[in-house]
């Protein structure tokens, strides 16, 4: 739907068209209107410390259930902080008791707060979406301080504490961006929309059905979402994700005698499970990286020059790689080889077997029942429902020549699309131009090799495009030890927060 430009906000949306020179000439006028927002967000800069501080204090583990009760007063201090930045209509979601398996029955899920920052028709709507739940941490695993106090480190210029990068900082970013706005006098050219969620790090319990409730209540009026949960592909150079692939979880399992067996008595007499499963998998794929499952590769999506040519100026080597692994075993050494083979070509990972000796020593024995486990990572224009058909067929095909009396059953245990959205779109562009006037650099575009489920949901219940806009770098350490957010990239990615809601309230389309 196409909107009017709204002209009558602020310093930054009074374009004056002069005749020679216009673009430029708002581009002058929107950088001065821009000076005095990025130097409100410096001198708060002691303000936002203090409020991811406060945050980060609060243990809130959504994977362990002692600490539900620390996750539910993340939200209730989160509650506080839009209070008193002038959010409105805010609304505690509860989702109810968690499911099974659980150890409390009547465990409840942390609620999703849902608020707004104005609500004026003339404006577009942005809804944004960060998780205030954080990975376990505990000083024992090696931390240089205690995970859940923020250090200051004036030296290093970073802050380090579990939850600094992953999500709280940026989600505190989006908080911090309308106090500035506030306390600078500027008007939003956008209403805001938060949605921020508690179980993220637990699989989003809850979230993908309140998305689907509230699509056409709450949410009817988004334009474009923004989701600040990922980070840039390495250290130095902003990005913008507009692909991930998704992943369709498989299981062969190969059913022989009644119970295990030993090899002395049994063994060459009766057919062995697990050697079936060994060949069975063997066919899957090759050690060059290749998927051996026919009909595959057929539906990948080609590759465009447009694409082709994005590729070029990405900041990424075959080192970074090898530092990232700790070895030196990639399939690929072109830039573009690796990148392609972890965004836009599937691959096919063995994980497992259930039920096969797997411990220390050399036990004797004949597996009666195997499950081997293993995925594939999709991308466009896979068909997951194709994809199944192929894996089993493929799989009955492979156990069928082996001409053994055992029994064999390939199955799908879950599967989780592919999301990939236009780069080029109008909240695409507002987040490159966005990228430019703060890091003065245009963003790589990026994608990544694995899943944020909760991404596709947005796009297809809101019917809207869906932006991942990093505020951390590659190297923070989100679910590791010592995670920390450089306090470069918290202060510039809150100006390139605002940036991309005034650069995006000025797009003409949607
Ligand atoms: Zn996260």
């Amino acid at each position: 739907m196409y909107k009017l430009l709204s002209l009558k906000f602020g310093v930054c949306n009074k374009i004056i068209v002069s005749k020679a020179y216009p673009l430029l000439y708002t581009h002058t006028r929107k950088m001065s209107s821009f000076d005095k927002l990025f130097s409100k967000i410096d001198e708060l800069k002691p303000t936002f410390i203090n409020r991811l501080a406060k945050a980060v204090e609060i243990p809130a583990v959504s994977s362990d259930e002692s600490l539900r009760p620390m996750v539910v007063k993340k939200a209730e201090f989160l509650l506080e902080q839009l209070e008193a930045n002038g959010f409105t209509d805010i609304q505690r979601k509860e989702l109810g008791t968690q499911p099974p398996p659980v150890n409390d029955e009547n465990l409840q899920l942390p609620p999703v707060i849902l608020s707004r920052y104005g609500n004026d028709p003339a404006k577009k709507t942005v809804l944004v979406y960060g998780h205030y739940d954080v990975q376990p941490a505990s000083i024992e695993d090696g931390w240089e301080s205690e995970p859940f106090k923020l250090v200051i480190n004036e030296e290093k210029q970073l802050l380090r504490a579990r939850g600094a990068t992953d999500d709280t900082g940026p989600l505190t970013g989006w908080i911090n961006v309308i106090q500035a706005h506030r306390e600078a006098g500027i008007e939003l050219p956008v209403n805001l929309i938060t949605c921020f969620e508690g179980m993220e790090e637990s699989g989003s319990l809850g979230l993908d059905a309140l998305i689907a409730r509230e699509a056409t209540q709450y949410f009817k009026d988004v334009d474009a979402v923004c989701i600040s949960d990922n980070y840039w592909l390495g250290a130095k150079k902003p990005c913008l994700t507009y692909g991930l692939r998704g992943c369709n979880y498989y299981q062969i399992t190969i059913n022989g005698p009644a119970a295990d067996l030993h090899s002395g008595i049994f063994g060459g007499v009766i057919a062995e499970p697990m050697i079936d499963l060994v060949q069975v998998m063997g066919t899957l794929a090759d050690s060059k990286g290749n998927i051996l499952i026919k009909g595959i590769e057929e539906m990948v999506a080609p590759i465009t020059d447009k694409e082709s040519k994005s590729y070029d100026n990405i900041d990424f080597s075959l080192e970074d790689i090898e530092a990232a692994s700790g070895s030196k075993t990639s399939l690929y050494q072109k830039k573009e080889d690796i990148l392609m083979h972890r965004w836009r070509y599937p691959s096919l990972s063995i994980h497992g077997v259930e039920g096969a000796f797997s411990g220390q020593g050399a036990k004797t024995v004949i597996p009666a029942k195997v499950s081997g486990k293993f995925s594939i990572r999709t991308v466009p224009d896979i068909d997951s429902d194709k994809l199944t058909n192929l894996v089993v067929e493929h799989c009955n095909k492979a156990f069928k020549n082996l001409g053994s009396p055992n029994t064999c059953v390939a199955e799908l245990i879950h599967d989780g699309n592919y999301w990939l959205s236009d780069p080029y779109n109008s909240s695409f562009s507002a987040a490159a131009k966005a990228t430019k006037a703060v890091y003065g650099v245009e963003p790589d575009l990026t994608r990544e090799g694995g899943s944020i489920p909760i991404t596709l949901t947005f796009q297809d219940e809101l019917k809207t495009s869906v932006m991942l806009l990093p505020m951390g770098r590659g190297d923070d350490g989100a679910h590791s030890i010592n995670e920390k957010l450089d306090i470069s990239n918290f202060m510039k990615g809150m100006k390139l927060m605002a940036a991309y809601l005034h650069y995006y309230a000025e797009s003409p389309e949607k």
